[in-house]
């Protein structure tokens, strides 16, 4: 089968790769970008998640889990970085304490049997410098520089025969009778499958090339920083605090690099660009296609209590770090420094709402990954196989 896959992020590549690896596949990964995994798989946190959060039977729950074997062995064989720091997710209220028990609950369904509850004098044991009530570590929780992982992936994917061509912005992915049509501005091209895993533009090639054009993509970016060498020694593990379970992201946590210094983030707001990586970003042609579309508007009613409640995040670090004390008080945040922020594709329904679960939809011969958050990085091996069981069958 000749089957063409748009995105070399960790996903694409992923897929790519899947693909190759299967008899009789002719497979061709476009990317836009000069460099594989540029764009929200080269902005994240980082972290391998243990799969504690999800609903447990959601895709998230089970591809999560299913996936971080498949990543580790994969991280281990090509000599990439996996490094099992454990993670602490801490309350310090009563509310959090019983949501931090709905995620014990779910981890344990979703098979996390590793995951143990910490009372306050163990939580203080583990990890001296840490404020809380009560405490949930994850020993399995890791880091990895997933940026390195597409790298390798894409590397693989051409060592088993596969044509990467990168810079290729592609406009339409286009199902016909009989198969399915990639254009980029200079080349036409035939296949009898494509694979759309396009990240913060999958709802636009999507849109102009005869799909449906919800879930749209509405970015919401996550601020980063550095926090210095001495307030990084503070504490061993990711430290991460109760999430607010109407929101689908996990807070603002403290995390490692693979070079031992502790980043600080990311918050989660609104973003005026797709890539906009710097808070100068500001990109036209985005806040149009985001006031244009009914199901923004509807999702900013939906939402506004919450906008409201996290504006302070959004601009400078002085929340997120009052945040970062709340858990950590030592920390100083002396010469804490800016870091480019993340931009979630986060997929966003017709009437609103907020796509939890990722989404993997095929219209005639294309397959659209249209919901691909976190943990999609951590998922990416298992959401390969997903994307290429759907396209092939
Ligand atoms: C701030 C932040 C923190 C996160 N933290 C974590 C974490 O700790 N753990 C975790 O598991 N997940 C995390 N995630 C989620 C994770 O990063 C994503 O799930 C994952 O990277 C998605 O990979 P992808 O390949 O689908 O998308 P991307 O990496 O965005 O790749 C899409 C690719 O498509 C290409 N593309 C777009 N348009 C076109 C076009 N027209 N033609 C050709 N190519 C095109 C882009 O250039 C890009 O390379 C985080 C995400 C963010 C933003």
């Amino acid at each position: 089968m000749k089957i063409a896959v748009i995105g070399a992020g960790i996903v694409g590549s992923a897929a790519a790769f899947e693909l190759a690896k299967r008899a009789g596949n002719e497979v061709v990964l476009y990317d836009k970008e000069r460099r594989v995994g540029t764009h929200q798989s080269g902005h994240n946190s980082g972290v391998v998640h243990a799969g504690l959060y999800y609903t447990p039977g959601s895709q998230k729950a089970r591809f999560c889990r299913e996936s971080i074997p498949l990543l580790k062995d994969f991280c281990l064989e090509h000599g990439i970085g996996y490094n099992e720091i454990g993670k602490l997710i801490v309350a310090q209220s009563e509310k959090d304490e019983a949501g931090l028990r709905e995620i014990h609950s779910k981890a344990l369904k979703n098979g996390v049997s590793s995951v143990q509850w910490l009372s306050v004098d163990e939580l203080r044991e583990v990890e001296p410098n840490v404020q809380g009530r009560a405490a949930l570590l994850s020993p399995e929780t890791s880091i990895v520089n997933y940026q390195k992982v597409a790298q390798v992936l894409a590397e693989e994917f051409v060592s088993a025969g596969g044509e990467l061509n990168l810079g290729h912005d592609v406009v339409t992915a286009e199902s016909t009778p009989n198969g399915a049509i990639v254009k980029t501005a200079n080349s036409e091209r035939e296949f009898d499958r494509v694979i759309v895993a396009a990240g913060l533009h999958t709802d636009r090639i999507a849109s102009r090339s005869g799909a449906s054009k919800y879930p749209i993509v509405v970015p919401f970016f996550g601020s980063y920083y550095l926090l210095n060498e001495e307030d990084s020694t503070l504490v061993s593990h990711a430290i991460y605090p109760v999430p607010d379970p109407n929101f689908p992201f996990l807070g603002v946590h403290i995390t490692p690099r693979e070079d031992g210094r502790f980043m600080l983030g990311p918050s989660a707001y609104l973003s005026l660009a797709r890539e906009g990586y710097k808070s100068t970003n500001v990109s036209a042609q985005d806040i149009g296609s985001m006031l244009g579309a009914t199901g923004f508007w509807k999702m900013g009613v939906r939402n506004l209590t919450q906008a409201v409640r996290l504006l302070p995040e959004a601009f400078g670090h002085s929340a997120l770090l009052r945040g970062a004390q709340g858990l950590v008080p030592k920390i100083t945040g002396e010469g804490i420094s800016a870091l480019e922020r993340g931009v979630r594709a986060q997929a966003v329904n017709r009437d609103g709402t907020l796509e939890d679960d990722f989404v993997l939809e095929r219209e005639g011969h294309v397959t659209f990954l249209r919901n691909g958050p976190s943990p999609g990085a951590t998922s990416a091996f298992r959401l390969a196989r997903e994307l290429s069981d759907i396209a092939t069958k």
